[in-house]
């Protein structure tokens, strides 16, 4: 046997169920929202993301699946979405072509980290960006997006965190004041948060080291170093959440651990799945369309693990609401008669099955059982001869007999729903 690859997983039956839903409810929702769906290729020119993502983050410097491909040049695969919906964005100046430029995307991502429980190599998102629009408004239509998803995935325990990190004109005012109100202090942190206060301090805040948590507790807040404008459009941000009606608390630590994040950020907090859990993350980035080389738009979005919904998701959210029919035959002119039946009732939306290895009525209706099949179709000598089908409720075990020409209507009106 050859195992599957260190940090990667296979989705199977009983499981993908939970899948399909995150993925139906999501594209739903993305789709009343005015979203359209972009498929960008895995792999993408490793600059994408040195450029993008940031080349001081944890992800380029240590996360990247990145090779030399045959033909020489540098190749990664995608760590995170953002930078390929942009690159597309712009390769296809989707702006001309979408009368609001709101696109989403489901797929693997890859990061080279340690495995651990609901963490994996290649993982998956779901990811929505709009492109164009700085109103603060767009914000919180985002939020109401986010929170409207895992409302709908039936997610307990959510808790919405917001912040504003500000702008290149006001954050090197924000980090220099960090450094300031360390001082001396800055020796007493974890070694990554002197790597940190160094390169990009406000990314301190991510620290999850116990000892230095009183510390970074004593440090000023974003928010309080907010320019003029930066400060009205977090306040409308605000206002426009209450107008929604949605429930969200502030949280000064919330800097997300990427360059390119600007004004609002935030989270959504699931409080089931135990320590990791952000369950969905986004914010503004109103600087990186520009400096992946396109027009100078703002842009804002989010992405959620799938993996980390479906391990949210209540327990009964797997369940399908399929209806299974099931044929049996006995005999061969019946065979012959039930596998046309079975074909009908495919054609007709419903899921049927049936078994071929000929077997005894007795396992035929084992076989009905072991598929939860609501009814069985029964199709033997006297059947065909009256030009009828014997229809067994596997629930109650009632029986009645319907005309072969009247099977499918009476099927739909009992298994309405589940197919449509
Ligand atoms: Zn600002
Ligand atoms: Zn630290």
């Amino acid at each position: 046997m050859i195992p599957a690859i260190r940090g990667t997983h296979d989705i199977l039956p009983g499981e993908v169920e939970r899948w399909q839903r995150v993925e139906d409810v999501s594209r739903r929702l993305f789709e009343r929202y005015g979203y359209a769906e972009v498929r960008t290729p895995v792999i993408e020119r490793e600059e994408l993301f040195a450029k993008g993502t940031g080349e001081t983050t944890d992800i380029v410097q240590k996360e990247m699946y990145a090779f030399t491909d045959k033909g020489g040049e540098r190749i990664t695969l995608r760590p995170e979405a953002t930078p390929s919906l942009v690159r597309a964005f712009v390769e296809h100046s989707l702006e001309q072509s979408m009368p609001v430029p709101k696109i989403y995307l489901f797929g693997p991502m890859f990061r080279y980290e340690r495995p651990q429980k609901g963490r994996y190599r290649q993982f998956h998102q779901l990811d929505v960006e709009v492109f164009g629009i700085s109103d603060p408004a767009i914000d919180a239509e985002v939020l109401d997006l986010a929170w409207a998803l895992v409302t709908e995935l039936g997610i307990a325990n959510v808790e919405l965190v917001v912040n504003s990190v500000g702008c290149p004109a006001c954050r090197p005012a924000f980090s220099e004041a960090l450094v300031k109100a360390l001082g001396e202090d800055v020796g007493r942190l974890c070694a990554d948060c002197q790597r940190r206060a160094a390169t990009n301090p406000l990314r301190i805040f991510d620290c999850k080291v116990a000892q230095d948590q009183p510390l970074i507790d004593t440090l000023p807040h974003s928010t309080d170093y907010l320019c003029e404008s930066c400060k009205a459009h977090f306040a409308a941000v605000e206002r426009h959440l209450h107008v929604y009606g949605i429930p969200y608390r502030l949280s000064h630590r919330l800097v997300r651990g990427l360059d390119y994040y600007t004004r609002t950020t935030f989270e959504i907090l699931a409080g089931n799945i135990g320590a990791q859990n952000a369950i969905l993350g986004g914010g503004r980035y109103d600087g990186l369309v520009k400096q992946l080389g396109g027009p100078d738009r703002v842009g804002i979005g989010f992405a959620a693990g799938i993996e980390r919904l479906v391990l949210a998701m209540p327990e009964e959210a797997g369940a399908h609401g399929r209806v299974p029919i099931f044929v049996a035959s006995m005999g061969e002119a019946a065979r012959d008669s039930g596998i046309a039946l079975l074909r009908d009732l495919r054609r007709a939306g419903l899921e049927a099955h049936m078994e071929y290895e000929g077997r005894s009525i007795k396992s035929q209706m084992k076989r009905a059982d072991r598929l939860k099949a609501a009814y069985a179709l029964i199709i033997g000598d006297n059947e065909l001869a009256r030009g009828e089908v014997t229809v067994k409720n596997m629930r109650t075990s009632e029986q009645a007999q319907v005309p072969r020409a009247g099977i499918l209507d009476y099927c739909r009106a009992r298994v309405s729903g589940g197919q449509e």
